[in-house]
């Protein structure tokens, strides 16, 4: 996958070469550079990377569902579910407020706004912006299928976790349906290897695809930005992580790091924290040795409501932007952000982009300009694929936490550096 990776990357800053920029070009180049776009960028490694996507998709739908129903119905008393969710929760939030927190302490510390003077080039419509009352009421299901149907993360959890109470409180026809369940499980679990075998061709069609089309914003501008982003990214993922693991949850960093490599680099060309939950839910039972009852909760839940990669972003350009329009933060204002961003990274589905509209959420709440995000748009796309690598590395991590707490982690498999292999 890394090499598929950084081949994509080299062939899309090739085809950007060649296609170059039209008004400098001969009517025969130009014809030419027409055609290379239309076969290969617009035909080949679009079709190519938005297939990989649809096909990631696909599997979670089924797999949240079905591995869920089998991790609920497999435990034996309710109390131990009500353990790993509260504990999940209060995890989840803590590293967000603290991903926040580190965001906004570094932006103050480099003042990347200040001294900035930018027109507005694009104009930035969030959308309907939900209230956070909303966002608990969308919770629930009023129609499963109708939840499945459109991918609604949150409610199918719910449905799948009373689903799998339902069957434990079922007696005879409880444990046929969960055999049943089991059964669909391995199956799922196959399906996910098939998609996993063709992954580095998918991963190097979207990377063909961004580098050919990729247009970075006045760096100049943006550039401290840009920058302050990465390093709180970069510091969290591995500094804040490697400490949790190591401390509270006395494992090895470095191992965990090496075994997520590939599901963060599905992460990367995705930029969303949904597609690659099939490959986070793989690598975490099988190569972390996190036991299913926990991971099938841990990994859906995260996707959704753990993002510490974007209340990164969501920090930073909070500073940025007041820099930028010259208004003073003070110190309630920036608890505000804490308290609006990690609320609002509940109820928002992990999928590209939607760090942006959480952003509005939190400039009106502040009294921030919300054209302000106009001004970031430019380098949003690498930001977006970095800290969706943050976002589910986060996801696996706690889900290594929680397990190990509640005896549900086969410390052999997290050691040994052969297992899950073949995925
Ligand atoms: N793309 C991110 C995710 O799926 C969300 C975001 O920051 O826009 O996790």
């Amino acid at each position: 996958i890394l090499i598929a990776m950084a081949l994509g990357i080299l062939v899309g800053a090739f085809f950007k070469w060649i296609i170059g920029n039209e008004a400098d070009k001969e009517i025969a180049l130009l014809g030419f550079s027409f055609g290379v776009k239309a076969f290969f960028v617009d035909g080949i490694f679009h079709v190519g990377g938005q297939i990989f996507v649809a096909s990631l998709k696909m599997l979670v739908v089924p797999l949240v569902l079905v591995s869920l129903v089998c991790g609920t119905s497999s435990l034996k008393d309710i109390s131990t579910l009500g353990r790993i969710g509260s504990k999940a929760m209060g995890m989840f939030i803590l590293t967000t407020a603290m991903a926040i927190a580190l965001a906004i302490f570094f932006a103050v510390l480099v003042s990347p706004g200040s001294g900035v003077n930018m027109q507005l080039a694009t104009a930035f419509d969030p959308g309907e912006v939900k209230s956070v009352a909303q966002v608990f009421i969308d919770m629930f299901p009023s129609n499963p299928i109708d939840a499945m149907a459109k991918g609604e993360m949150l409610q199918i959890i719910i449905f799948a976790v009373l689903f799998g109470i339902a069957i434990t409180m079922s007696g005879a026809a409880g444990e046929r349906i969960r055999l049943f369940f089991e059964d669909m499980n391995v199956i799922v679990m196959q399906l996910v290897e098939l998609v996993m075998k063709v992954s580095p061709y998918g991963v190097f069609f979207l990377m063909a695809k961004l580098f050919t089309t990729l247009e970075l914003a006045d760096m100049a501008n943006l550039g401290k930005y840009f920058g302050v982003v990465l390093f709180v990214l970069f510091f969290h993922g591995v500094v804040v992580y490697g400490s949790f693991l190591f401390f509270v949850g006395r494992l090895n960093p470095i191992i965990f790091f090496s075994k997520m490599r590939e599901t963060a680099l599905f992460a990367f060309s995705t930029s969303s924290s949904n597609a690659t939950v099939a490959s986070n839910l793989a690598t975490t039972t099988h190569k972390l040795g996190v036991d299913n009852k926990v991971a099938s909760f841990t990994i859906p839940l995260g996707a959704t409501i753990n993002m510490d990669g974007t209340a990164i972003m969501q920090g930073v350009a909070t500073v940025f932007i007041a820099q930028v329009y010259n208004i003073d933060l003070d110190t309630s204002d920036y608890l505000m952000v804490v308290l609006t961003a990690t609320l609002a990274s509940i109820g928002t589905a992990g999928v590209p982009g939607v760090g942006l509209v959480m952003l509005a959420m939190v400039l009106e709440q502040v009294g921030l300009p919300v054209e302000g995000i106009a001004l970031i748009l430019g380098v949003d796309r690498l930001l977006d694929m970095t800290r969706t690598a943050v976002n589910i590395t986060g996801d696996a991590m706690i889900s290594c936490l929680v397990a190990k707490q509640e005896k549900c982690f086969d410390a052999e498999v997290y050691n040994d550096p052969k297992a899950g292999e073949h995925l």
